[in-house]
């Protein structure tokens, strides 16, 4: 064993060190894994140095490299090192976060981790919840409080806007909310909620015997970053009694920054919150996490107690964290976070998240000086969005898409960098997301002076 976490140790080390030199994207048709891995399991063993040197051959690097500095595609993410390490320790001590009788440290490590949390977003002490395996777990965890708070109506209705992440819908349809149930609320020209319209829609839905279980808001969408409005959704929530959930998955990391807790401000209103340590708190996948306003909403709908299970009840102030959500199993999530942070600090936690949010800022300034690129959505927590459109070419919309899914395609095969594209109210977006610690100015830079140049030989 010793000899194999050497070598691995070794290997991810020499990984980190040459990724900047490589190309942010690696990937193999199904035909050609199938032709490497496809077989029926060994029925004796070969030498683990072996199995290790394969996987790291063929298997780890048919991916995109999330944490290459020049990964700007999807939401990219660069774990800390104590973190990764971290997870190897939990494996290695095989703590099951489940209950304290099983794992009280663990259990005290994770409430800790809440707790910070919780102050970074100005929650109230009564406030907790539990790290999950995602953004999507944390939704549906949510929403499963919100439908029992609202008394697990009959036809229950959910409201969301257009740039909502997928994972919000789905939470809706995993807690019986009908696909036709889910309301897609329109946004403005900033891609914010537009409060009048999600007024409406609730008032109509009254009308037409919905009851309304949750209303999501954006702390950072993951199109443009773009922030709804929380304080009016608060507000209105709060009128109509409805379950105000924040997804933050993305953005809401921000909240260690002046900045950021400035630019959302309000998210300590919402009944609950989805946070993402694994993208803006850097932490190897999987640590999302779900923070209630009031914990026992939580242990209300999600705790049991099992015969199995009884002597684990150690009584008040010992929680047991299987009770706030849906696993009984858990990994040891929150010994990551709490090694890298203790390891580094929050001025460098706080430093790199800045840096995120300065970059993406700059490169606005680029793209509005540029005259060969456009600004669609200017620089909001970390992410920009833009196309390649010269100034005085009149090109029409259809072309304006050709030319820059070509160039999205010439970066793909032919640069380092990995971007990906969205849909802004149906005009394609080339959309930088500038979250990795390790990105600096010149990988931004290059990266757009390349978008440019593929943008005239598009056109040329
Ligand atoms: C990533 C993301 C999610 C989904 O979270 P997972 O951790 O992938 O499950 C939800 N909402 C937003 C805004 C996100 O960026």
């Amino acid at each position: 064993m010793l000899a194999l976490a050497r070598e691995a140790a070794e290997l991810a080390v020499a990984r980190i060190e040459s990724l900047p030199d490589e190309s942010a994207w690696d990937g193999e048709f199904k035909e050609g894994l199938e032709r490497l891995l496809l077989e029926s399991p060994p029925e004796e063993g070969r030498p683990a140095e072996e199995v290790l040197r394969q996987a790291v051959a063929d298997i780890l690097p048919m991916t995109t490299r999330l944490d290459h500095p020049r990964c700007f595609g999807f939401v990219p993410s660069e774990p800390t090192w104590p973190g990764v390490v971290a997870d190897f320790l939990a494996s290695a001590w095989n703590v099951n976060a489940c209950t304290w009788l099983v794992a009280s440290g663990p259990s005290q490590v994770e409430l800790v981790v809440l707790d910070w949390f919780r102050r970074w977003l100005g929650y109230p002490d009564s406030s907790g919840g539990l790290l999950t395996s995602g953004g999507s777990a944390a939704c549906v965890d949510a929403f499963v409080a919100a439908r029992e708070v609202a008394g697990k109506p009959a036809r229950p209705s959910v409201y969301m806007s257009d740039q909502s992440h997928s994972a919000q819908a789905r939470a809706a349809v995993i807690v019986g909310v009908g696909r036709e149930a889910i309301r897609e609320v329109p946004t403005d020209g900033a891609f914010r909620l537009d409060m009048g319209a999600l007024a409406r829609a609730v008032a109509e839905d009254r009308a037409a015997g919905f009851t309304p279980l949750a209303i999501c808001a954006n702390a950072g969408t993951s199109s443009t970053g773009a922030i709804d409005p929380l304080h009016a959704m608060a507000d209105f929530c709060q009128a109509e009694g409805i379950w105000l959930h924040v997804d933050a998955a993305y953005g809401g990391f921000a909240a260690i920054t002046e900045k950021g807790s400035e630019l959302l401000s309000g998210i300590e209103r919402a009944d609950s919150v989805g946070l993402d340590p694994h993208k803006w708190l850097f932490q190897p996948y999987e640590v999302g996490c779900l923070l209630v306003k009031d914990v026992r909403t939580l242990e209300r709908v999600f705790g049991f107690s099992t015969t199995v299970l009884q002597d684990t009840v150690w009584g008040a102030n010992h929680p047991n964290l299987d009770d706030r959500g849906l696993q009984l199993s858990r990994s040891f999530r929150a010994l990551k976070i709490w090694m890298s942070i203790q390891t580094f600090g929050m001025s460098a936690f706080r430093r790199a998240v800045s840096k995120g949010m300065e970059l993406a800022k700059r490169a606005e300034l680029y793209i509005r000086e540029s005259r060969t690129l456009e600004l669609q959505a200017p620089a909001s927590l970390g992410m920009v969005c833009m196309r390649v459109n010269p100034e005085g070419a009149g090109l029409e919309e259809e072309t304006l898409e050709d030319v820059n899914r070509e160039v999205l395609a010439r970066l793909f095969w032919d640069d380092r960098a990995f971007v990906s594209s969205t849909s802004l109210h149906g005009t394609f977006s080339l959309r930088f997301c500038i979250i990795n610690h390790s990105t600096g100015w010149d990988d931004v830079r290059e990266t757009l002076e390349a978008m440019e140049r593929f943008g005239k030989d598009a056109l040329a």
